[in-house]
């Protein structure tokens, strides 16, 4: 996703606005791997090959989250990868 996303995204959830970013992988003004976080409520939202995944607890996929974490698990702030929502590692 563009950088310039975040002036407009919210959370599906809360509509809490703005999200914060975290950058895995980037490429100029283009976000290819991360994470927004709503500070709010404290769910994290994926960003998988440009792409924020951003919907809301029961469309999410379980499994694809905990790959995401795991995958991510060094890159990621602990606030995410063990305390954020709908899903994170126990350990
Ligand atoms: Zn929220």
């Amino acid at each position: 996703m563009k950088r310039k996303l975040l002036d407009i995204l919210a959370c599906p959830i809360d509509k809490h606005y703005p999200l914060e970013l975290f950058e895995i992988r980037s490429e100029g003004d283009i976000v290819v791997d991360g994470a927004l976080v709503c500070t709010s409520c404290n769910r994290f939202y994926p960003i998988i090959d440009e792409i924020p995944v951003m919907l809301p607890d029961d469309l999410r996929n379980k499994n694809e989250d905990i790959d995401f974490l795991m995958k991510n698990r060094d890159r990621l702030p602990e606030k995410i990868v063990k305390q954020g929502k709908p899903i994170h590692l126990e350990n």
